[in-house]
């Protein structure tokens, strides 16, 4: 089997423990992972405090940790192969996937790269003389950064790009679940030529692993992408070191179709919005909120189209949807189907695994026009399982798409400009994609509120949430200061 390590202190270790990986496409273990225990946390953050200190980092200048970081973008773009064909051996994510993400995963660092020296302090023009006083903008300080297994390196980049563009030190707890990425991306920064302990990636369980880290006394801020129960665990282990946290939680994602729209792109966009990456994506569009004057239509084309989808070995590149990353979402999406079936949904398509080895699930349809309190309609699935509902009015539709705890993403179909707007305005997520889906860009921000969590990734916000303000007073004035006890 394949061995992996993790990479602390710019140091290559095997951990206290190891595991094994399994292979999504059979279902069999395939490499042996490091598995941190407490004392590998510990040196970790260590690591990470040490390097934070360290004048060889702290001194740096901006541009010099910009150099880095475009040095680290040009590694990642050489080495996008070799990463994405481990992300689909580790993860089960089809490999036309991981390929054209991780291209674009370089985009993201060297986003950052440029942004470095442009994080900017402020003078302000304070009411008092003989005074000048300035806002620097100081690195946060060491971060702890824990990510889901789905979309790894892309959800790491988002992380590590603006904290070290800010000067801060990382650890990264990469995702028990399909750590390799992750651990051969260690040999890809250590060609880069950073200090050693600016970055540090090790993976392990939550319950240990992730506990210690993001309770840890020396982590100043964690950056959390994962499930709204474990964020509950993190929020609760930020009592005890009072770590800021930013939380990129799941969705439950509406997509919106007037009458009106371009049929054929929101067939497709909705395809792509449920399909790709098995559905296995924060993102998912996995709510299909439909005009009843088109649905019938609309349905029947979808539904096409989703039976010809293309299912297969995730490094085959004729797939379109490969399998599962888990077990456990294969039996959530089973039992989720067939409860909602059970409340009166009606099955389009899909809504069992298939009969062959490996972690498969089809895509499927299920329509709940008839059955508002199906559990598809709130539970996310994190599998190519897409609910519908159909309106009447806009008012309706409005209220359906907004009938949910989560609020990160959604989408908008329609040609009619003023609705947009209407829309726009009143639907409740962090993002709205308007006769479009799922494009992202290092230069937009990302993220969500309510179920889906706080705190926003990508565009220079990102970079300036890794940095805290200090205020700096200096008097001008050479005359001495009054003893402030003695009476004039
Ligand atoms: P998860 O929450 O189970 O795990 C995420 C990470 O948290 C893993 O590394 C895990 O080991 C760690 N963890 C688990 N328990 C912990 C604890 N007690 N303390 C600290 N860390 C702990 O999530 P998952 O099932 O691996 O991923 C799927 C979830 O991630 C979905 O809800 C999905 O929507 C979400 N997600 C969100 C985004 C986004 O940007 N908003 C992107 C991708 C995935």
């Amino acid at each position: 089997m394949q061995q992996f390590q993790q990479y602390i202190g710019g140091v290559f270790s095997d951990g206290s423990a190891r595991f094994e990986s399994r292979d999504p496409a059979t279902g069999k273990p395939w490499a042996m992972m490091p598995e941190a225990r407490a004392a590998d946390v510990n040196a970790a953050v260590d690591a990470a405090e040490a390097a934070f200190l360290a004048p060889v980092w702290a001194g740096m200048t901006a541009s010099g940790r910009g150099k880095l970081l475009y040095r680290l973008a040009d590694l990642v773009a050489e080495n996008a192969q070799t990463l994405a064909q481990l992300e689909t051996r580790d993860t089960g994510k089809i490999i036309r996937e991981t390929s054209a993400q991780i291209a674009y995963v370089a985009e993201y660092y060297r986003y950052y790269a440029g942004l470095a020296d442009k994080i900017e302090g402020a003078h302000l023009p304070i009411d008092k003389p003989d005074m000048e006083v300035w806002l620097r903008r100081e690195p946060v300080g060491v971060v702890a950064a824990v990510v889901p297994w789905n979309a790894q390196l892309f959800l790491s980049a988002v992380k590590i790009g603006p904290a070290l563009a800010a000067g801060c030190t990382v650890v990264l707890k990469a995702s028990e679940e399909g750590p390799a990425p992750m651990l051969e991306f260690a040999r890809v920064f250590d060609q880069a030529g950073f200090p050693p302990g600016v970055l540090n990636i090790i993976t392990g369980f939550g319950a240990e692993c992730g506990a210690v880290l993001t309770r840890h006394p020396k982590v100043d801020h964690v950056a959390f992408t994962g499930g709204p129960e474990t964020a509950r665990h993190i929020v609760r282990n930020s009592a005890d070191n009072l770590a800021s946290t930013s939380l990129e939680l799941g969705g439950k994602s509406p997509f919106i179709v007037f009458e009106d729209a371009d049929i054929e792109s929101a067939v497709n966009a909705q395809v792509s919005g449920i399909f790709a990456a098995t559905g296995q994506s924060c993102v998912a569009g996995s709510r299909l909120v439909i005009s009843a004057k088109i649905k019938d239509a609309f349905l029947a084309r979808l539904k096409e189209k989703a039976e010809a989808v293309v299912i297969g070995a995730p490094a085959d590149v004729a797939t379109e949807v490969g399998p599962l990353c888990t077990q456990g979402q294969v039996r959530t999406a089973t039992d989720l189907v067939a409860l909602s079936v059970a409340a009166g949904a009606k099955l389009i398509t899909g809504g069992k695994p298939l009969e062959r080895d490996g972690q498969y699930f089809p895509p499927t349809i299920i329509d709940c026009s008839d059955a508002p309190d199906a559990p598809c309609l709130s539970n996310e699935f994190f599998g190519p399982v897409l609910s519908v509902q159909s309106f009447e009015t806009e008012a309706e539709a409005l209220k359906i798409a907004n009938d949910t705890k989560f609020g990160l993403a959604s989408g908008l179909f329609t040609k009619d400009l003023t609705r947009a707007h209407r829309m726009i305005r009143g639907i409740r997520a962090g993002i709205v994609w308007v006769n479009t889906y799922r494009a992202v860009s290092p230069i937009a921000p990302f993220g969500g509120h309510g179920l889906s969590g706080h705190g926003r990734e990508g565009g220079l916000q990102a970079a300036l949430d890794y940095t805290k303000v200090k205020a700096v007073w200096l008097r001008t004035s050479d005359d001495p200061i009054p003893d402030p006890f003695v009476m004039r």
